[in-house]
């Protein structure tokens, strides 16, 4: 008999985490005004809200901290990390912050000006926010199988070379700063780039003068997918195959918060010289002294291990199996999902699941509040109240997708949770017919409303 797969690592510490009554969580999902959000964690039992920074550091990574060195100038912990993310990565130069964003607003300041056009597959609302906060522009130059749910396309995150090369040939190259690759693209799923598009895009863009960025946070788990998808990698280590993506990149900007396992931490990192110093002045307004950016010495220490480790294949196997255990468990239960499976979480297709609610209720934040209801499980909702609405008419933005998302934290929860999660969705979706109704909004700010908006149940509504 075949053996089963285990988890690649044993646990050494615990943090308990507490079970609560349906009749206790319909009282607090009440008194958060229906947002997940405004939970306290401690109202949760599973919680999938983010991937980002939740993960659970190893022994290394906490022994690595107690060597931490706080000099404010020069510390061993800064050369640690500079020497790790020139081993993996192959940059000369680089720029601590203290989150990925951080590294966008800083690099951004330093190469985004006024009418610019920055290309690439679907860029990460921090990303475009903070192109669009420069008066430029993000285009999005995604393949149409990425907006597709029924396809099964092994690298969703692929740039279209036709649609970037029309951006190229429309714009003169000195209002195309670069082009963004997201590896792997959060914004359509977690769907990986392959090597082939990589080197491609390199190519294209090296042919106009364009400077190439990979927007890196989970830069590990799309050379996992390169390795298990993509002819002629299988053989390859994931560290190989991290070189090679880096060699089609001029630089990146990382949230560490992700494929680093740190819960706090970013960088930017290099080719050029001349933009290093360039950016390395927005760095000391924005984030502090080049050797620490926004980070301690024990953190920058913490972060250089975890590279390693979020590059090792026994690590990535056992998150990127976990997240199809997950998947493939909804999936037998009949519970529509995108497919295939992202990296780092799965995606309930709240339409297929509640048909009968229209998309003025709020589908998939009623299936997120039903879903906590039933077992507690905390996941977030990718749809209306995330889209926000248009700038200039006020009406509600109806993206094409409404889904649930169910973010998978990195070493933190076993299979057991899965099974709960999986169980708990099976229950809503069995009694689907009985939710009636969804929601409205009672108060909401002007931008980025779902962190803060107020909903109440369409029955107690006045105008549902
Ligand atoms: C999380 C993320 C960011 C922003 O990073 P923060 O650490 O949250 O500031 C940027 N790009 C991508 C692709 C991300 O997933």
């Amino acid at each position: 008999m075949e053996l089963p797969f285990a988890e690649s690592y044993k646990i050494k510490m615990v943090e308990p985490i507490r079970k609560s009554t349906r009749e206790e969580r319909e009282r607090w999902i009440k008194k958060a005004n229906y947002n997940l959000f405004n939970l306290k964690s401690n109202q949760v039992f599973i919680d999938l809200l983010t991937d980002s920074g939740t993960g659970a550091m190893s022994d290394r990574q906490w022994a690595s901290m107690m060597l931490g060195d706080e000099s404010y100038a020069g510390a061993s912990s800064y050369y640690n990390l500079k020497q790790a993310i020139k081993n993996i990565l192959g940059f000369d130069y680089f720029l601590p912050t203290h989150q990925g964003r951080a590294a966008e607003n800083v690099l951004f300041s330093a190469l985004v000006s006024e009418g610019n056009v920055v290309p690439g597959n679907t860029h990460f609302d921090t990303t475009k926010g903070h192109i669009e906060f420069r008066k430029a522009s993000a285009i999005d130059c995604t393949i149409d199988e990425a907006f597709d749910t029924t396809v099964l396309h092994p690298f969703k995150g692929n740039i279209d070379l036709n649609k970037l090369e029309a951006v190229y040939l429309k714009y003169p190259k000195e209002q195309i700063p670069c082009t963004i690759v997201t590896v792997t693209c959060n914004s359509s799923g977690g769907q990986p780039v392959s090597m082939e598009n990589l080197r491609e895009v390199y190519e294209l863009s090296k042919k106009y003068g364009i400077r190439v960025i990979f927007d890196s946070a989970r830069f590990a788990e799309n050379a996992y997918f390169i390795k298990t998808r993509e002819e002629g990698y299988a053989d390859k280590t994931i560290k190989d195959i991290v070189a090679e993506m880096y060699t089609y990149a001029d630089g990146m900007t990382m949230s560490s918060k992700k494929d680093a396992i740190v819960n706090m931490g970013g960088f930017i990192a290099l080719r050029e010289e001349e933009l290093f110093k360039k950016a390395a002045q927005f760095n000391i307004i924005y984030e502090g002294y080049i050797t620490y950016g926004g980070m301690s010495g024990r953190d920058m220490n913490a972060l250089a291990q975890g590279l390693d480790e979020g590059t090792e294949f026994d690590y990535l196997e056992t998150r990127i199996k976990q997240v199809a255990y997950l998947g493939q468990k909804l999936k037998e239960f009949g519970v529509p999902v995108q497919e295939p499976f992202g990296g780092h979480a799965i995606f309930v297709d709240a339409k297929r699941f509640l048909p009968h609610l229209p998309v003025e209720q709020y589908v998939a934040q009623t299936l997120a509040i039903e879903l906590y209801k039933e077992a507690g499980v905390r996941g977030v909702e990718i749809g209306t109240l995330l889209a926000d609405r248009d700038p200039v008419t006020r009406e509600n933005r109806y993206p094409k997708l409404e889904l649930l998302r169910l973010a998978i934290p990195r070493r933190v929860y076993t299979n057991n949770h899965m099974d709960v999660i999986a169980v708990a969705l099976k229950n809503v979706y069995d009694r689907r017919e009985e939710i009636k109704m969804g929601y409205q909004i009672v108060n909401e700010a002007p931008i980025l409303r779902h962190f803060t908006v107020e909903l109440a149940p369409c029955e107690e509504a006045m105008s549902c």
